[in-house]
């Protein structure tokens, strides 16, 4: 793609995560639209050869690694690939931010709350943000609502279920009228267990997501609907009420979570007469990483449409609150508001970690998250100090509570 003639009309991009699930499948997406786009800078966090790889074929101006042990071995392998002149280094959260300043687009497809500076950085730079990174919006929420009403700044979400709602929107212009969102989740590969049959789980039972492909952190979480629950927050904080000028006059508790095992209807929006609008599609990320990428547009993409001789039926069923505490303490948080959000989205980063590194057992999840929440202090998380001293204090706590789950089930 790098051999064709820039024009104009093509849009530069930053994939922050590039090597990641988002970030391959958006390289992927841009491939398939090479006249349209241009790839201008590339990070990761620590995946050195895989980067220098993807420089290689995109040749990028910009590249970064979240690590900072990780840019020596950047610069190495970029010279011994013969390409360190072409192309600027960094490293660090600030490397990371950075490629957000240099692109129109920026798809920040970081996992967690990592993916908060390049958020910041592409809203304050009144660009576009492409958002794959739920836990920036989570955990960050004021400070990012304060970064949003920046001039130019435009956040489309990348998440399936957001950017279903996002077009569900496009069906109405008072945004008064908008009455409930539904939220629909797959249920993972869990689903219809009772919380006794759950206890011995192993990695790669929780790792089998029955119709998504995605990163680990984010399947784990799909499992417990923990994912379900941080898109709670997150359709609350995109369409919500706390940003004024920018939300639905929605609240948390105007959101439904509706257990939807196809995974073809990605969410709904219903209006004040009753009407639900929804929006269906294969399950592919692609397509929505396209939408955020061609938004207001819609280009002619080759994925995401449904054969309708073969698709079959559609069922709906409600959440099992019981087996999956999780959902619940999501919307606990949101009710909470501040940095409760950020709380849990900081505890539950610590105990998927630790879930992964078998040091606590999957239905320890939702302990330790329960408990981080019962623990949160308050804080308001208006100011970016507030935001990162929150996090801070929620990973120690949950961290304690690792320690102490993981020397009484050795
Ligand atoms: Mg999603």
């Amino acid at each position: 793609m790098n051999s064709s003639v820039p024009t104009p009309s093509r849009r530069s991009v930053a994939i922050v995560g590039s090597t990641g699930s988002i970030g391959t499948q958006t390289i992927e997406a841009i491939a398939d639209d090479p006249d349209r786009y241009e790839v201008v800078a590339l990070a990761a966090g620590s995946s050195v050869a895989v980067l220098v790889e993807q420089v290689r074929v995109l040749r990028p101006s910009f590249v970064a690694v979240g690590d900072e042990a990780a840019l020596g071995p950047l610069r190495d392998a970029l010279r011994a690939a013969g390409i360190d002149h072409e192309v600027e280094t960094a490293a660090g959260p600030e490397g990371l931010a950075e490629c957000a300043r240099r692109a129109d687009i920026t798809v920040n497809g970081v996992v967690g709350f990592a993916g908060l500076p390049v958020t910041l950085a592409a809203l304050e730079s009144g660009k576009r943000l492409a958002l794959a990174n739920k836990e920036s919006l989570i955990a960050g929420g004021p400070v990012v609502q304060a970064a949003r009403r920046t001039p130019g700044a435009e956040l489309v979400p990348v998440d399936s279920e957001h950017a279903a709602v996002h077009q569900c929107l496009r069906a109405n212009d008072r945004p008064e009228r908008v009455s409930r969102i539904q939220l629909t989740a797959s249920g993972g590969p869990f689903r219809g267990k009772k919380r006794s049959e759950l206890e011995a789980v192993t990695i790669d039972d929780a790792l089998a997501h029955p119709t998504w492909s995605m990163g680990p952190k984010i399947t784990i979480d799909s499992s417990t609907l923990m994912n379900k629950g941080l898109e709670v927050i997150e359709a609350n904080e995109l369409f919500g009420s706390p940003a004024g000028a920018l939300g639905y006059g929605l609240a948390i508790d105007d959101i439904d979570v509706v257990v939807h095992p196809q995974s073809i209807v990605h969410s709904m929006v219903t209006y004040s007469d009753g009407s639900t609008i929804a929006q269906l599609s294969l399950p592919t990320m692609k397509l929505p990483i396209a939408y955020a990428l061609a938004y207001p547009d819609r280009f002619p993409v080759p994925y995401g449409a449904i054969d309708w001789a073969t698709l079959g039926s559609l069922d709906f069923e409600v959440p099992d609150l019981e087996s999956f505490p999780c959902l619940g303490l999501a919307f606990e948080a949101g009710r909470i508001g501040g940095t409760a959000p950020a709380w849990l989205s900081a505890a539950n980063e610590v105990a998927v970690d630790a879930f992964l590194k078998k040091r606590i057992r999957w239905v320890d999840i939702s302990d330790v998250n329960a408990a981080v929440l019962a623990a949160h202090d308050g804080g308001m998380g208006d100011t970016l100090e507030g935001v990162l001293a929150g996090d801070h204090l929620a990973r120690r706590t949950a961290d304690d509570l690792v320690n102490a789950l993981g020397r009484s089930t050795r």
